[in-house]
């Protein structure tokens, strides 16, 4: 049978991700193309972008080296096997990226999505203890309010329980921290607040219940992310990582948003001085470009898997697409951009109009708090727990700014390419929806 394509672009054909598809197909936002810090519509609307599209195009949409990359790979090499088979790509990519983390975490596994980063690591953190002769070392902490994307073991350590309603039993022996926040002590933080460092210790008491030997991994965003950006409180990392190496468990950051220069470092654990034993990436890793996930673990975690038998499989994990051939193209040449663009260093050198600009809302109608760290705010609105954010986000559309609506918040996260003039434009347009749902 011959399939027709149906007149009607919008067809219900399509099941949208995260979408209210209906709704959307009476007030469709659609884009055509993209260039720079602008999405364009199919009228020549230029749309500012103020989401790097969801937290991922870093140097900008469109950039002309990435795309030239990707063509190029396409022209070459399509595929290869992730069976007992490599290519030139995969290797020069995970040497320049391991050479940009942290010192320590000098190796690499490729997956395509922050999601199967996170599960990822997650795996690997519990292989990691059997091949240690461990195996009693399964269960894993993570922490409120965190996304660690959607497969099951993200969705199982992640803290956002209505993500979870739908889907039946995850997996057994999870447990969770309490958000480091509490607006009545650190409300409207530029950067990290002062106090809360002592958030860690709610760690210590978990341990103290469920028995360290018994644990494998804590997983956190450096920077809660999704949730709402939640700078942590100064020394509160830095305590994590003071139990974990106690205790000898292992150490995960989802670096997933902070990963590729939000922060103005590669990663936020640089930024911080917390140099964690696995950190799961995506998005900026390729600059959005292709699809692409990684997991980047230390040397004694790569060595221990390494001390078997030279003919032996010791991970039997991986994805069909892991460290695809235009992906990784792709990912080199986002790295070669981010470097000699100067683009991590102009994300430091905004931070602070960044932050001023959107505290200065702070007057604005409906404000309860705002939050900024790097190039990253999120701005809450009353009623704490309402839906107030998608209307004021609707009008800013409408004035030509794209900005994440998420319940009672607004979420920015520009591309880090962004100059004063795109500073000012995104908060008056901001302002102006507040003073408008006044
Ligand atoms: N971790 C974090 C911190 C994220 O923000 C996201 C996506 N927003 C994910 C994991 C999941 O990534 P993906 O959607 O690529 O699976």
């Amino acid at each position: 049978m011959t399939v027709q394509p149906r007149p009607n672009a919008l067809s219900e054909s399509y099941w949208m991700p995260f979408t209210a598809a209906r709704a959307f197909r009476e007030a469709p936002m659609m884009f055509v193309g993209a260039e720079g810090m602008h999405y364009l519509e199919s009228g020549g609307r230029r749309v500012l972008d103020g989401m790097a599209g969801l937290w991922c195009v870093n140097a900008g949409h469109g950039h002309p080296r990435i795309t030239e990359a990707i063509r190029t790979a396409a022209g070459q090499l399509d595929f290869v096997s992730s069976f007992r088979m490599g290519h030139p790509g995969a290797f020069a990519f995970a040497e320049r990226l391991t050479a940009a983390a942290p010192e320590g975490l000098d190796h690499v596994f490729f997956s395509n999505s922050g999601s199967e980063a996170v599960d990822s690591a997650l795996k690997i953190a519990r292989a990691y203890y059997r091949v240690r002769g461990e195996g009693g070392r399964t269960k894993l902490v993570g922490r409120a309010k965190s996304y660690h994307g959607v497969g099951f073991g993200g969705l199982s350590v992640g803290g956002i329980g209505r993500h979870k309603r739908d889907f039946g039993p995850l997996l057994p022996d999870v447990y969770h921290l309490p958000l480091p926040y509490d607006p009545a002590r650190m409300g409207f933080p530029n950067g990290r607040p002062a106090v809360g460092a002592d958030y860690a210790e709610s760690l210590e008491a978990l341990l103290a219940v469920q028995d360290p030997s018994t644990v494998a991994a804590v997983i956190v965003e450096p920077v809660t992310g999704s949730g709402g950006v939640y700078p942590p409180p100064q020394g509160y990392l830095e305590r994590l990582r003071e139990i974990c190496t106690k205790h000898g468990i292992l150490l995960i950051f989802d670096e997933v948003i902070t990963g590729f220069g939000r922060l103005g470092t590669c990663f936020a654990s640089q930024a911080f001085g917390v140099t964690p034993d696995l950190i799961a990436c995506a998005k900026g890793l390729t600059n959005g470009a292709v699809p692409m996930g990684a997991t980047l673990v230390s040397a004694g975690i790569y060595e221990a898997f390494m001390a078997g038998p030279p003919e032996a499989v010791q991970l039997f994990h991986g994805y069909t697409y892991s460290g695809h051939p235009l992906a990784c193209a792709a990912g080199l040449a986002a790295l070669e951009a981010y470097e000699q663009e100067g683009i991590f260093a102009n994300a430091a050198a905004m931070a602070e109009p960044f932050a001023q600009a959107l505290h200065a809302l702070r007057d604005a109608p409906h404000v309860v708090d705002i939050r900024t760290i790097g190039i990253l705010g999120a701005i809450e609105l009353a009623p704490r727990g309402g839906t107030r954010g998608p209307a004021v986000a609707d009008r800013c559309f409408a004035a030509g700014v794209l900005v994440r609506a998420a319940g009672d918040m607004l979420v920015l996260s520009p591309p880090l390419i962004l100059a004063p003039a795109e500073i000012d434009r995104i908060a008056q347009t901001i302002r102006d929806a507040l003073l408008a749902e006044a």
